[in-house]
């Protein structure tokens, strides 16, 4: 396990609030992260019951730091003990899915906030790991549809995966349920710049989900809303604040957790108008007024100024905020 950083106040704030069970800190080490309220959440997802585990809690950057790395963007919801979907699989999510013991086998769907390779990277190999299993049933996988650069999520897994000219052809039983593959079932959600209606999606008697279309500039991109037994967990995928619709469809949702996918904007390299400032996450959890925010997405550059981060995002937002690690996992 990765070192876990001590900032006892607001862990224990935190702890407090989840009812969890501490993990044993570790010694602290000289790090730039130290300031970080960290959730100390377990990396075992409980036997019962509805968990939201953070696979991959890092962004596009491959980065080593005070003892730690992070995987691409990766979710992994479980049921009872069971992994039942897997949104995104983000580059480095291929280990975390093994490391918290995931499968395909049981799995409703894939959801795919969007198609950016810090999400998806990792898709082709969870998908070629699954192909040793023993599933039959088709699988859907389910995210956004295309725009300029981008293919919808259904065209995305014909070029990876198709047998005439897909990257990876020979796994191109997956495409058409031949070769002792289970079938993809692909489903592109209408986006239109994150001004589309949200969309039901029926994968599960269990519990219920939603895509709801956002803005991520050019990138086609869904959040989603997951609830299980009246308990809502918001899940915002990379988006900017244009993503009005999402903002209004939402405003009052009190979920139990809104996953904020943060990034400071403008920062050396970082396309600008792709992702909410601090202030804007700020905004958006004030109007969601979830439990609990948890910021994830986190890289270096995000990490290092979080002080003022967490004095940005308190302007719109008074409860705890915590920051995701890798194999984090959140009962609901
Ligand atoms: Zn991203
Ligand atoms: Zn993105």
């Amino acid at each position: 396990m990765m070192n876990r950083i001590a900032a006892a106040a607001l862990t224990a704030l935190a702890l407090s609030a989840q009812g969890c069970a501490p993990i044993t800190a570790q010694a602290p080490v000289a790090t730039t992260t130290a300031a970080i309220p960290r959730a100390e959440q377990p990396a075992a997802c409980p036997a019962t019951g509805a968990a939201l585990q953070v696979l991959g809690s890092g962004g596009p950057l491959a980065e080593w730091a005070g003892g730690e790395g992070r995987a691409g963007t990766s979710y992994l919801l479980w049921i009872d003990g069971t992994p039942r979907l897997l949104i995104d699989a983000g580059s480095g999510s291929f280990l975390r899915f093994a490391e918290a013991g995931g499968k395909l086998a049981s799995l409703d769907a894939i959801l795919l906030t969007h198609l950016h390779a810090d999400h998806a990277g990792d898709l082709g190999d969870v998908l070629n790991s699954g192909g040793f299993e023993t599933r039959t049933a088709p699988l859907p996988v389910i995210g956004p549809d295309s725009a300029e650069r981008f293919p919808g999520t259904g065209e995305f897994l014909a070029r990876l995966l198709g047998k005439d000219a897909g990257a990876f052809a020979y796994n191109g039983g997956f495409i058409d349920g031949s070769e002792a593959k289970f079938r993809l079932d692909p489903r592109d959600i209408p986006t239109a710049a994150g001004t589309a209606a949200a969309a039901g999606l029926d994968v599960s008697n269990d519990y219920s989900v939603v895509a709801h279309p956002v803005n991520h500039g050019p990138a086609p991109a869904l959040g989603y809303v997951i609830e299980w037994n009246g308990k809502a967990v918001v899940i915002t995928g990379d988006q900017s604040a244009l993503s009005e619709r999402f903002l209004a469809d939402l405003t009052g949702a009190k979920p139990v957790i809104l996953f904020a996918h943060h990034v400071i904007n403008g920062a050396e390299g970082q396309p600008r108008g792709l992702h909410r400032t601090p202030a804007q996450i700020g905004e958006l959890a004030g109007a969601l007024a979830p439990a609990r925010l948890v910021l994830t997405h986190n890289m270096q550059r995000s990490l290092a100024p979080m002080a003022e981060s967490l004095a940005a995002i308190s302007a719109g937002y008074a409860g705890a905020v915590t920051v995701a690690a890798d194999l984090d996992c959140y009962a609901l």
